[in-house]
């Protein structure tokens, strides 16, 4: 970075440069903006990020991401522990919450099958996933994982695991959402479309 500028702004942007969607000269202004600001903002951003790690962690149950055992979906009444949305990471959750149309619960998978990137069944959450439906209770199992080779692959892979449980119905999203799409990047009315013509399988 520059050597016109004090060490401490220059690490700040540096560091702010590393985030998603942000480049150098945009790194740099937000480090100008943070110091141009109140000290207390500046000392709330940091504990802010100091803490998070030690108050956020994963849904015992479905792996959402939750500050406490229990995520939030998990721990209301009012949502239908029956019927679970299987789903391949949080930004597909939040995808399918912001549809409206679903009153279940989840599980998220923390990724799919990908033989070329080295992901195999045990670098997700499917264990965890059979424990669940042999456990009992379940009704419905809706895979909600892309409509890639990917997301695919990893559903066949499910069905093949719990496909024969007893009186367990599992559905797949219907094929309305474009092919090779991640869910989050589908729009709202179409994804809600797509989970309220979901197909049996
Ligand atoms: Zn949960």
């Amino acid at each position: 970075m520059s050597h016109q500028l004090p060490e401490a702004l220059d690490q700040l942007s540096a560091l702010l440069a590393r985030l998603p969607g942000v480049g150098k000269r945009s790194a740099l202004r937000l480090a100008f903006h943070i110091l141009s600001r109140p000290r207390e903002e500046a000392q709330q951003l940091s504990a802010s990020l100091t803490g998070l790690h030690e108050s956020v962690g994963f849904c015992e149950r479905c792996g959402h991401l939750a500050g406490q055992a229990l995520c939030d979906i998990c721990l209301d009444p009012r949502r239908n522990p029956e019927v679970v949305c299987v789903v391949e990471g949080v930004p597909d959750l939040l995808a399918v919450e912001a549809t409206g149309e679903f009153n279940g619960t989840y599980h998220v998978l923390h990724g799919v099958l990908s033989p070329l990137r080295g992901v195999g069944p045990s670098e997700l959450r499917v264990a965890e996933l059979v424990e669940r439906v042999h456990g009992g209770g379940l009704q419905e199992l809706i895979l909600a994982t892309p409509i890639s080779v990917e997301g695919e692959a990893t559903a066949a892979y499910i069905q093949s695991l719990v496909g024969r449980e007893p009186k367990l119905l599992l559905s797949r999203i219907a094929s309305g959402v474009p092919q090779g799409s991640e869910l989050e990047y589908i729009d709202e009315a179409t994804l809600g479309r797509a989970l309220r013509a979901r197909q049996a399988l």
